[in-house]
């Protein structure tokens, strides 16, 4: 019996389906291939079969296709077999049964990425690529995490990594002589590498900021007076149903949140409750989650009735609207009554519409999709954005970098300075799983699905 256990799991969703994928990673592969299909020859790797799969007693559970690939050339790095039955959750269960018969342990989440990780198939930003992939909700998102999964992370952390090895090594040099002093026509030298690694650390920081947008979706507030039309607009960039629309002003007491995917961008609309003296306590509770909410979001649009009086909107939430992150949309353009509210904060852009007729609905789209395409447009030459995780380690490596900079711009001996630089090395290196411990790997693939 080998030592490695043979893992396996359905890879697809449970549920009917015309095919479901079984997954079987580890050394059991090659003799499973042979004895559920009665095979007297090996299986060719990365080859298509189609055969009867026998369970150990003999009975024939499905028809199916599967495929062999050999170690060292497959996704986990192992032996590993995908069975591609027909998609009832009774065959996938049954085979899977039989293949815990034969001797395989049914896989963890996360447990085939975290193998391919373990066979370093892929470094850990990589691994964390594959998750990002399968969760990825816009064409923009879906191009980032193809680039993760490239390696486009860990290509750039190791490009630091190795900076911080040369520069430690340069300043451990001085370790040895303790009662040599770094000369000064030494110090110019680290001192200008460490300060553009320190400018790389921050580059690689800030695009954290796109990060949110690109996984959670960027977020659209609809503010405006109660009966200004919010609604109405949300439903016609919905192209359906979903808010309330009611010719009573209050009636959207709180927030309705909405996820479309809008030119290729994933949005999450929020429209909010009507901004005015609220008339009962929960109106007002509705108010304030609005204001709250507005002011989380990536971009706002501020409806107004141009047929009605002009809104005294709280001053708060007008301050932080600025032609970059809102647009004034001038509704109800269809009645006789409405006219021009340019004057009404002229600063930002203004666009007329009915959301009765739809008049005005294309140009309004389009500046929305300029707007919001700008909000997850990566800044310059970036090509990454690193994750929540990644731009802890980076916050915790410059915060020891930063030291390290002090203590060799105060003269400090250098082998203080090279300790904080070669901790930050450690730090940054997790990001890649260089350094890795047991606990940040289980952090990681917990979050997998069974399967991956
Ligand atoms: P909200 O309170 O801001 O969400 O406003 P609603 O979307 O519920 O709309 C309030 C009322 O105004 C409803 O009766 C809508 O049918 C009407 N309405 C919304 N947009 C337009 C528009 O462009 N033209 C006209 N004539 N009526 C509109």
């Amino acid at each position: 019996m080998p030592n490695k256990p043979t893992i396996t799991a359905l890879a697809t969703p449970s549920g009917e389906s015309a095919i479901a994928l079984i997954r079987v990673s580890g050394p059991l592969c090659p003799d499973i291939a042979c004895q559920a299909f009665c095979r007297s020859k090996a299986t060719a790797p990365r080859q298509a079969y189609l055969g009867r799969y026998r369970s150990v007693d003999g009975q024939i559970i499905d028809e199916v296709l599967y495929t062999y690939f050999a170690e060292g050339h497959s996704y986990t790095g192992e032996d590993v077999l995908e069975i591609a039955c027909h998609g009832n959750p009774l065959i996938a269960r049954k085979i899977l049964e039989d293949l815990e018969a034969r001797g395989c342990q049914l896989a963890e989440p996360g447990e085939f990425t975290r193998t391919a990780f373990l066979n370093r198939r892929m470094d850990l930003s990589q691994a964390e690529a594959v998750m990002e992939l399968i969760h990825a909700k816009s064409e923009k998102a879906l191009e980032v995490a193809h680039r993760h999964l490239r390696g486009g992370i860990g290509d750039k952390i190791r490009t630091l990594v190795e900076k911080l090895t040369t520069l430690c090594a340069h300043l451990e040099a001085y370790i040895d002589f303790p009662e040599e002093d770094l000369p000064e026509e030494d110090q110019t030298g680290p001192l200008a590498e460490l300060a553009q690694i320190l400018n790389e650390v921050d580059r690689l920081i800030e695009t954290h900021q796109f990060h949110d947008a690109l996984s959670q979706g960027v977020r659209l507030a609809i503010l405006g007076a109660p009966n200004a039309g919010k609604s109405s607009l949300l439903n016609i960039l919905l192209d359906q149903d979903r808010a309330i629309v009611s010719d009573t002003p209050g009636t959207t007491r709180d927030f309705i949140t909405e996820r479309i995917t809008f030119g290729g961008l994933n949005l999450e609309l929020i429209d909010t409750a009507g901004l005015r003296q609220a008339a009962s306590d929960l109106e007002s509770q509705g108010i304030e989650r609005s204001l709250q909410v507005a002011n989380e979001a990536d971009f706002t649009i501020l409806v107004l009735d141009s047929s009605a009086d002009l809104p005294d909107l709280p001053k708060d939430v007008l301050e932080r609207l600025n032609p970059d992150n809102a647009l004034v949309a001038e509704n109800k353009t269809d009645l006789p009554s409405s006219r021009d509210c340019s004057q009404y904060l002229p600063a930002l852009p203004h666009l007329r519409l009915s959301a009765l007729t739809e008049d005005g609905l294309e140009p309004l789209k389009q500046h929305l999709h300029q707007k919001l395409e700008a909000l997850v447009e990566l800044p310059g030459e970036a090509t990454v954005v690193v994750n929540a995780r990644h731009r802890h380690l980076l916050a915790s490596g410059r915060q020891l970098l930063l030291e390290g900079q002090q203590k060799l711009l105060d003269q400090i001996p250098a082998e203080l300075a090279a300790s904080d630089l070669r901790e930050a090395l450690e730090t940054i290196a997790q990001i890649t799983g260089s350094f890795d411990t047991e606990d940040l790997l289980d952090q990681i693939f917990q979050n997998f699905c069974i399967g991956k």
